[in-house]
């Protein structure tokens, strides 16, 4: 008789462990934020400092009560009334908001619970920017409030099983119908789909014209949408899904994109959602060689800490080197999107040609490269720390499964790349 390995999966055994006592104490989130504000509290003014002390104090406290053998979802409600469910759009009393301070937000969550972040990024940011940059009705002010506050989900329904990397050209249907519009086709990858209330949707009212006639909304499970969960081992917390649109009609109040705006909407949108994820994938690549740092400064082996070979040591300056700069250069973006994109929008005036070409420029390299880093520092973090590592003893094996999606998620490499080779022969123009 054949052995039923299904069964063996979803039993999870509980938590044996191998690492020392004392090891794992010093690896206690505090002292892993303790050494990045070492390393980046010099980057940062008096505020957003003033912003990470009292993040990481709220994390700090939160972390012994996160429970990995359940869903992300609960954790919302707490996060939201603290205004940490997004800080790209200031909300309510919590003004200090931005790039910078979304991107402070997602690495020092990312420290935290990397799935976490995931998710509620996913929720406040590519379902919750819209509602600022295209909302103003009160059912879409409604909405906002749900998703920041955490007492709602959201998601983004954008790639169909057909279009990923080219999604422009997708096969939803919208149609105009009395009062709204309906909106007919399918959905996958939905982070957050089967636990969200709200949808971020597009379709084209013409399948031939997505650029003309693509409809940008937000739908809502009440109005009638399914979902169905896929199996993503790689974060096991959060649920991803296959998403039905199933015909039903969105009133006007919720169109934030009319048939063409749409399309503008969804590549104005990928900026600042490309920026936040540099935020979480750097938080990622800070997490894992932290504690990779702490744990080979303490672990003994051929009677000396591991630290003391070079063979370990020279690898994690290589991997500082690289995120220390990625991180330095992340900043750098996120001021200048804040400075002369997000403010001037903020403002109502109109952003220049060249800065709205350039920031979507900057996002998509930033976002190439810090993606990239962010595997490659939590699988070398590993071979660097040895076995402990792949347990569930530490958080590094939690990290390195969102490690592993970073890449796809937001815009694949290979189209980071096509963004990029684009660039490259435009520049002949200039000679
Ligand atoms: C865990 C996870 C979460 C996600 N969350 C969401 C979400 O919340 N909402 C949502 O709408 N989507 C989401 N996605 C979808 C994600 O954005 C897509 O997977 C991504 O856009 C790539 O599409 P694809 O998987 O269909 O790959 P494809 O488009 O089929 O690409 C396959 C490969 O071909 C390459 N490629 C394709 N076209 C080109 C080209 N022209 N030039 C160079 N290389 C090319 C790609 O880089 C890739 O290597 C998620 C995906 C995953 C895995």
């Amino acid at each position: 008789m054949g052995m039923d390995f299904s069964k063996k999966v979803n039993n999870m055994v509980d938590k044996v462990k191998i690492i020392p006592q004392d090891i794992e104490e010093q690896m206690r989130l505090e002292n892993v934020y303790k050494l990045w504000n070492d390393q980046v509290n010099l980057l940062l003014t008096e505020e957003e400092r003033g912003f990470v002390k009292e993040l990481q104090e709220f994390c700090i406290d939160y972390d012994p009560k996160i429970n990995y053998e359940t869903d992300v979802y609960g954790m919302f409600p707490d996060f939201g009334k603290k205004g940490y469910i997004q800080r790209l759009n200031p909300w309510k009393e919590f003004k200090l908001a931005g790039c910078k301070y979304e991107m402070l937000l997602g690495m020092n969550l990312a420290m935290m619970d990397a799935e976490f972040d995931l998710a509620r990024l996913a929720s406040g940011i590519l379902c919750g920017n819209p509602t600022f940059q295209h909302g103003g009705t009160p059912e879409l002010d409604k909405v906002q409030d749900e998703l920041l506050s955490g007492t709602k989900v959201g998601c983004i329904a954008m790639t169909e099983a057909n279009h990923g990397s080219d999604t422009v050209n997708m096969e939803a249907k919208v149609s105009p119908v009395d009062g709204g519009y309906k909106f007919e086709g399918m959905k996958i990858f939905t982070t957050n789909g089967p636990k969200s209330d709200y949808f971020l949707g597009y379709g084209c009212v013409d399948e031939a014209n997505p650029r003309g006639t693509m409809v940008q909304a937000m739908l809502s499970r009440d109005m009638g949408i399914t979902t169905e969960r896929l199996k993503i081992n790689a974060v096991p917390r959060v649920h991803i899904g296959k998403t039905h649109y199933n015909g039903i009609v969105v009133p006007e109040a919720m169109i934030t994109g009319k048939p063409g705006q749409g399309y503008h909407n969804l590549f104005d949108g990928l900026v600042p959602e490309r920026l936040s994820i540099v935020g979480s994938s750097l938080g990622i690549c800070w997490s894992s060689i932290l504690n990779g740092i702490i744990y080979s400064n303490l672990r003994n082996q051929f009677g000396k800490p591991i630290m003391k070979y070079q063979a370990v040591s020279y690898p994690f300056s290589d991997l500082l080197i690289r995120v220390s700069s990625a991180t330095m250069a992340a900043f750098n973006i996120a001021k200048m999107y804040d400075e002369n994109v997000l403010q001037v929008m903020q403002r109502g005036e109109k952003v220049t040609p060249e800065m709205s070409k350039a920031s979507a420029q900057w996002s998509g390299q930033i976002k190439y490269l810090c993606a990239k880093l962010a595997a490659e520092t939590a699988y070398e973090t590993q071979q660097l720390m040895g076995g402990v590592s792949v347990t569930d003893n530490t958080r590094v094996m939690r990290t390195w499964g969102v490690s592993s999606i970073q890449e796809v998620i937001g815009g694949s490499r290979g189209v980071m790349q096509l963004i990029m080779s684009g660039n490259l022969k435009k520049m002949m123009k200039l000679l």
